[in-house]
């Protein structure tokens, strides 16, 4: 994430600041600028004239979006379409921890420039987000045909680091999570939809989708992931199936932009410009 500062008073900014606490601004943050704004009576006016509001979701789920119109949700709360019960008091906790990684997660892709369609205008490859808790029934994380499940379980730091040492895996975080879910959706939309030599150039390096995908389930849980993995694998996760090797790569691949913004904003790295990188091992040698 690149780093934010109050424009009334300099002072430096977190992603989440809805206030400044140096000048006491009210705050908001406009998608279209990438920037954090101050916010006055409620209101944003940007260089076009447009004006802008507190997104109604402040203190429901401390979302610090702009809104198109008074009283309205951004675009970001608007991918959401279920949340938890008002009076599930843990899932509701959670909820604000999974729509804050959400919020990261389309700073992520409108970095990469990829176009996010809602499942509101598109009924049928359209993205939306069931954000469920699992106080009352099961719920498993995952993505099918644009709807992407989050199990809120996974925004309670004991139960989140139970699994995570459990399975293995040092990147399940709640960012984690969306970041690998957005992967399945972007392998639908832009490799299996495009067919042709995308697909067949994905293949070579994923391997073969149509691999029956329960068994490789089955599979990794009994045996767990083949010697040697981590010289063709990002994850051991990533060695179970085709699918999973390409959300996860593509969840990696943000982690490793993500970090590379933060750490040049910082003046931690020379200043690398992500969108000419065509090799992981290119950046990681760039900069570190
Ligand atoms: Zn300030
Ligand atoms: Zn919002
Ligand atoms: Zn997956």
């Amino acid at each position: 994430m690149r780093a934010f500062r109050c424009r009334v008073c300099a002072n430096p900014l977190h992603f989440e600041n809805s206030v400044c606490v140096s000048c006491g601004s009210d705050l908001a943050f406009s998608r279209t600028e990438v920037d954090i704004v101050p916010i006055v009576a409620g209101r944003y006016t940007d260089a076009d004239g447009a004006t802008w509001h507190i997104c109604r979701n402040l203190g429901l789920s401390g979302c610090t979006w702009l809104a198109a119109t008074p009283g309205g949700q951004c675009v970001s709360c608007d991918l959401t379409r279920t949340r938890p019960n008002d009076a599930d008091a843990r899932g509701m906790r959670s909820f604000q921890i999974a729509e804050r990684a959400k919020r990261r997660l389309i700073v992520d892709l409108d970095r990469l420039g990829f176009e996010i369609e809602s499942r509101r205008t598109n009924p049928t490859t359209g993205l939306c987000f069931d954000l469920l808790s699992d106080t009352h029934e099961d719920v498993v994380t995952g993505h099918d045909q644009g709807v992407i499940t989050i199990n809120l379980a996974e925004g309670d730091d004991a139960y989140r680091e139970r699994v995570r040492v459990r399975l293995d895996e040092p990147y399940r975080t709640m960012l984690g999570h969306f970041r690998h879910e957005i992967g399945h959706y972007i392998q639908w939309r832009l490799v299996e939809a495009a067919g042709g030599s995308i697909l067949d150039r994905a293949r070579a390096l994923f391997g073969d989708e149509r691999a029956d995908y329960e068994e490789a389930v089955n599979r990794h849980y009994a045996d767990g992931a083949p010697a040697g993995w981590p010289g063709s694998f990002i994850s051991a996760y990533a060695t179970m199936h085709p699918y999973e090797d390409f959300a996860e790569t593509w969840a990696h691949y943000l982690h490793i932009c993500d970090t590379i913004e933060t750490s040049t904003a910082y003046g931690l790295a020379e200043p690398v410009a992500l969108e000419d990188v065509v090799a992981f091992r290119d950046v990681v040698t760039r900069v570190w």
